[in-house]
Parts: C-alpha cells; sequence; structure tokens
C-alpha cells in the first residue's frame, strides 16, 4: 500500500480549512496516517523546495510557505500518490477540475492550498523530511 506527504499550505490554515480538505481526502479513500501542525523557516521552506531553487517564484514560494503554520501530512491507499493528486487538482487553480481542493479552496497559482508528492522516490524522501520513524505506524 502506497503513502504520500501532503502539506496543507498557509492560505488555508489561515481559513481554517484543514477539516474541509482532510474530508476531500478521506472521501476519496485516502487515510490520514499521519498529521502535524508547523511553522516553518524561510531556511526549511527553501531546503524543501531546493529542486525549484532556480525558478522565479521560487522566493515568493519560500516566504509564503513560512507565512503561517502548515499541517504535513502522511496519507495512505492504493495508488496513494497519484489519486491525492487528482484530489488536489492542477496547480493552477483555474485549471483545475471542478470538486477539486484546488477548484474549490486555492486562491492563486501560489497560493493554491495544498502539495503532494509527485512520485514514489519523492515521497519517500519528502516524508523523511517531516517525519521520523517512530511517527509513523
Ligand atoms: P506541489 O509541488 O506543491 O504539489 P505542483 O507539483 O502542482 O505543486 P510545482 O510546479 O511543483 O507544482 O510548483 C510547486 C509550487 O510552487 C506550487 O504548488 C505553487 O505553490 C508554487 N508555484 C508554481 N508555479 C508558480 C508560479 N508561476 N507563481 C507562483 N508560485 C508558483
Ligand atoms: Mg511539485
Amino acid at each position: 500500500i502506497e503513502r504520500t506527504l501532503s502539506i496543507i499550505k498557509p492560505d488555508a490554515t489561515r481559513r481554517n480549512l484543514t477539516g474541509a480538505i482532510n474530508k476531500k481526502f478521506e472521501d476519496a479513500g485516502l487515510r490520514i496516517v499521519a498529521q502535524k501542525r508547523i511553522l516553518l523557516s524561510e531556511a526549511q521552506a527553501g531546503e524543501f523546495y531546493a529542486v525549484h531553487k532556480e525558478r522565479p517564484f521560487f522566493g515568493e514560494l519560500v516566504s509564503f510557505m513560512a507565512s503561517g503554520p502548515v499541517v504535513v501530512q502522511v496519507l495512505e491507499g492504493e495508488g496513494a500518490i497519484s489519486k491525492n493528486r487528482e484530489v488536489m487538482g492542477a496547480t493552477n487553480p483555474s485549471d483545475a477540475a471542478p470538486g477539486t481542493i484546488r477548484a474549490e479552496f486555492a486562491e492563486s497559482v501560489g497560493e493554491n492550498s495544498v502539495h503532494g508528492s509527485d512520485a514514489p522516490e519523492t515521497a519517500a524522501e519528502e516524508i523523511a523530511f517531516y517525519f521520523s520513524g517512530l511517527e509513523l505506524v
């Protein structure tokens, strides 16, 4: 059974949408097997998003991700990585399919409410970035 790393971003925690977003995950058959609310420093956000270092929006992304609490979580299910990305919808909310998290809740391409791992290797790395083995059962 597959696991993926999900982040409920600061725009969503600020608007008290954690429960509404978690309901979308659970309704899609994803199980929340670990979850915590944390405040990233800009250094930690930059380390997490290091693959985007050269992108023009990197500075904006890092300051946004450190602008308020995030909820980091591990979701489990059959095909959890792709299922989660389906439930999230396209990066830009104006391209996101109706009923997806980003279509319903995201404010812009940057402040788009959720992150989800994009492949098995990145899922394993991203889960280990936020959770220790003891926190995962
Ligand atoms: P994520 O990796 O967060 O699940 P994604 O894979 O849909 O989202 P990426 O292209 O990996 O999107 O971009 C990572 C994040 O960077 C996006 O979720 C968004 O918050 C931010 N981002 C992407 N493109 C832009 C942009 N043009 N302007 C501002 N921020 C952006
Ligand atoms: Mg991505």
